[in-house]
This record gives structure tokens, sequence and C-alpha cells, in this order.
């Protein structure tokens, strides 16, 4: 494939700011090749076809030269300069995928070359290498998405001469799976995307600077996006959602998103994404400490809005409605006070025992919408709970799903996309826990203590008919900052499990 360019666009209220990250740095190309672990104790080295050839082309210096230090571990990739016709060739360990422990669920070899094409595309960079190919790793869409993911990094407000530049990453000429690569790469850039809607601050990325954010970039990609405002909302009597916006000057919004492919079903996919674009708690105010950190909780959103941008690009045959309430949790004078009663959509009433358990509260009246559409299946996403967190730690996202189906397919399609889901409970212990009040239908708190991811998605669960198969997904552990996955990067907002839900979503069938 030829020279790929990568544009980020974001758009803010009064400007565009376009960053091309071009080849600027240095215009020394560098190649990522890739060497397997072999198992021999002879200290072997398994090149990949591609890198077979290319040590062939430097008649065997290539081999030599990584024999004087030995293997090459996965994840390490060692740099050697002037051999062959780049100046610069990492050549990066793919390890061996059979190490992989069954009980690790994933595709270790396609996770392998993940971290192999990362590690490859991190060390050429820190040389200043301003065009870096990688070939094809003989899996060219999972090294993409290792390649993407790894040349990523947040500075849109730091001064333009500060800011690093990063290179221009593509496929090597004459690598096999130019298609795939294409395919990774659409995912990795679609998921960078969500990590930048997630780490962008709050006072940038309000419910009206996000909706023209998705506006904008999904328009590129032919999908309609309808910006619904608060009345409408209070016309559908959303007063569920209106309720949490009750403290904040900045209007709520409701994002209604559709991409038909062609050749899909008459039966839509109902994709639910939590938008709080700031989470203080309101009146239940949150503690100060990582406070901060509540401006990705629309992390939901950025991944309903990132897998159906994906999806349009990849012209996946499948017919997708993203459902995304928008608005902020603030604390004032009008704010909702903790044992309120507010009414959903669906006309049960809510008792908000604490008003930072807000997101179910904007769920219910988006799942209650995306019902009367009469889906195939509804999944919502949302950081919807620390204990989430707590459960299961910062590797995987809890699903609960009301379909057996549907749950082995998100999570076959983890196990593909090295971001793995975990299943949950919606046992009638939590809906009791929910449900069991004399005074009004619902409390937002569960009444025994612990178990709060499963007494939120046992509240979810009330919002939507029984027969329409749903499934949530609690995405609280993997919001950011995650320690797992090394291609993805230890800090900042992730963008996960975003390439699990394209994967299901092009094979789900409930
Ligand atoms: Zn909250």
């Amino acid at each position: 494939m030829a020279f790929v360019r990568s544009y980020l666009l974001v758009r803010f209220k009064n400007s565009v700011l376009t960053q091309r990250f071009s080849s600027s740095m240095s215009d020394k190309r560098g190649l990522v090749l890739g060497v397997y672990s072999t198992d021999d104790g002879k200290d072997d080295v398994k090149f990949t076809k591609f890198a077979q050839k290319y040590n062939e082309s430097t008649a065997g210096k290539l081999l030599e030269q990584i024999k004087i230090c030995g293997p090459i571990k996965c994840g390490q990739a060692r740099i050697y300069w002037d051999l062959g016709t780049y100046p610069a060739v990492a050549v990066a360990g793919l390890g061996d995928a059979s190490k992989w422990d069954e009980l690790d669920e994933i595709n270790g070899a396609k996770e392998n070359v993940r971290i192999a094409a990362s590690s490859g595309v991190k060390a050429l960079t820190a040389c200043k290498i301003g065009r870096i190919e990688v070939e094809d790793l003989e899996d060219a869409k999972a090294a993409a998405e290792g390649a993407l993911l790894a040349n990523y990094k947040f500075q849109e407000f730091k001064a333009k001469d500060k800011q690093t530049t990063l290179p221009a990453v593509s496929l090597a000429e004459n690598a096999d799976g130019s298609e795939q690569w294409e395919q990774g790469w659409i995912l990795g850039q679609a998921q960078n995307w969500a990590r930048i809607l997630m780490e962008t601050p709050a006072n940038l990325m309000t419910p009206s600077i996000f909706s023209e954010n998705v506006k904008s970039k999904l328009a590129c990609a032919n999908v309609d996006v309808q910006v619904h405002d608060e009345a409408w909302a209070k016309e559908k009597k959303m007063n569920s959602f209106l309720s949490v916006t009750n403290g904040t000057k900045e209007a709520a919004k409701f994002l209604e998103i559709t991409y038909k492919g062609e050749g899909s079903d008459d039966k839509c996919i109902a994709l639910v994404g939590k938008g709080v674009t700031f989470d203080s708690g309101g009146i239940s105010l949150k503690p100060s400490a990582s406070m901060d950190q509540m401006r990705a909780d629309m992390g939901g959103a950025a991944n309903v809005a990132a897998t159906i941008f994906a999806l349009a690009q990849l012209k996946a045959p499948v017919f997708v409605k993203g459902f995304i309430p928008l608005c902020e949790n603030m604390p004032s004078g009008t704010a909702t006070k903790p044992g309120d009663v507010v009414f959903a959509m669906n006309g049960k009433s809510i008792c908000v025992d604490n008003t930072d358990a807000e997101g179910r509260l904007i769920l219910a009246d988006a799942l209650c919408y995306a019902s009367t559409f009469n889906p195939k299946f509804i999944l919502d996403i949302a950081t919807l709970t620390g204990a989430i967190k707590v459960a299961l730690g910062d590797c995987v996202a809890g699903v609960f799903s009301t379909n057996n189906a549907l749950w082995n397919q998100i999570h076959a399609a983890g196990s593909e996309s090295g971001d793995r889901v975990w299943r949950m409970p919606l046992f009638k212990h939590y809906s009791e826990q929910m449900c069991d009040h004399s005074g009004y239908d619902l409390n937002n708190l569960g009444k025994g203590k612990g178990g709060g991811s499963c007494t939120a998605a046992a509240f979810l669960r009330e919002f939507v008919p029984k027969d329409i198969p749903w499934m949530h997904v609690d995405m609280a552990g993997v919001m950011g900052d995650c320690s797992d996955q090394g291609y993805t990067g230890a800090k900042g907002m992730t963008g996960r499990p975003m390439r699990t839900l394209v994967e299901f979503i092009t094979k789900a069938n409930p």
C-alpha cells in the first residue's frame, strides 16, 4: 500500500484544529520486521516470511547481527542500522503463541502480533524515524492495530513547538495483506478517536461539542447523525434523563445515529452509550481526588460513536442505530436532591437515592427509546460502576446478558480483538434489591451491601422489554490507565473495548 498519512481532526466550538502527523521528524525510513521465539534450545532465529526475504537481501547479515545478542523476546525490539534498503530496521519479537495459557482466553497469535508491531514502532519512534513501514507480521490486521494504537499521543493543548511529532506509519511495500492492514488501520484510528474524545477536558467536550464533533466525523463516513435537544427529550417524557441535567447550565443533547450498510437486515441493532461529559456526582458529590477522571464518564458514548464510525468505513453489511444521551452531572441550587422521585419514559417511578448513580438514570430513558425501534437486540455500554473495577480490575470489561448466544459471541469477539470481556450475573436477587420498595417502583441504589455492578445492571434491565435480547457492558474498569495492554499504553484514556464491539457486531446473531 502507498504511503499513508494520518489526519486527526478535532473540532471545537469556534475552531477546527487540524493536526497532521507527517514525516517532518526526520525523513528517514524505518522498517519493522518480526521474529518468532524458537523452543529448540539452540537459540535459532525463526523469521516471518517477509523478514526471511529481507535477511536474504542483506546476504544474511541481519541474521548474523541478531545472533550476536541472541533471541529477541516478545515485547522487545532491537534496531539494526544500514542493513538493506532501509536505514533503520527494528526486529520485533513475536514470541511463541502456544505459550498463552488457555485460561487467558485470548487469540495469542494475534495478540503477539499487536505487541510486536507496537514495540517495533515505539523503538523506531524513539530514534526519531519519521516514516515507519511495518511488515504484515503474518497478520496484517493485528499488525495495523498494534502499530496505530502505539502511535498515539494526546497533546492537543500543548504549544505547537513543544508537541512531539509522531511518525507516519504504513504497511511495508511488498508485504502481504493490504486489505487486512486497511481494516486494522480503520479500527486503530477509530479507537484513537475514542481516546481523544474521552481524554479531552470536560470544558472542551461538553454535550454540544461532543455532538458537533461526532456529527462532523461521521458525516465523512456517510452516517446520519440527528442531534436532539432538551425540548425533544421532554416531549418524549425522558424525565429520568433530564433530572440529571438539573444542576448544570450546559444544555443536554441526545444523539440518534443511523448506519445502514448494503445487504443488511431490516431490523436494527441498537447501541446505547452513556454520555456524561462530566460527573461531579451532583449533590452526592464525589471526593475531589481524581475527580478530573470523570471527564471520561462519556466513554460509553465514545465507544458507540467510534464503533459506528469503524463499521461504516469497513462497509459492514449491518444496520446499526446509536442512541447517546449526553449531559453533565453537577451540583447547584436547582440540582436533583437525594430522595427525589422521577419518572422514566416507560412510566416507572425512580427514587434517586444517590445523585452519583446518574448513569443508569440517563440510560433508562435511552433504553426505552431504543426499544421503540423494535431492534434485533440492544447493547448498552457505560462507565457505570467503580464496583466493576473492584471485581475485575483494569484488564477486562464486565458483560451482563439476557441472551446466551449473544454472550458467547461477544466473548469470542473479545478473544479475537485482544480486548476481553467477562460475564457477570443477572440474578433475581439483584432485581429485588432494586425493585422491592413500597413508595416507588425502583431505587437507584441497591438495598444490600456489595455487588454494585450487578444491582446497576438489574436496574437497567427494568427498562428493556422482555422480548428484546439485551446486553450491558460495564467498561469502567478499562476506561483509563490500564496495566495489561502495552500497545494501548499504560497512561490515559483507552477507548476500550471498541474493537471488541466491532468484531462482535459484524457477526452477532441472537
Ligand atoms: Zn456518577
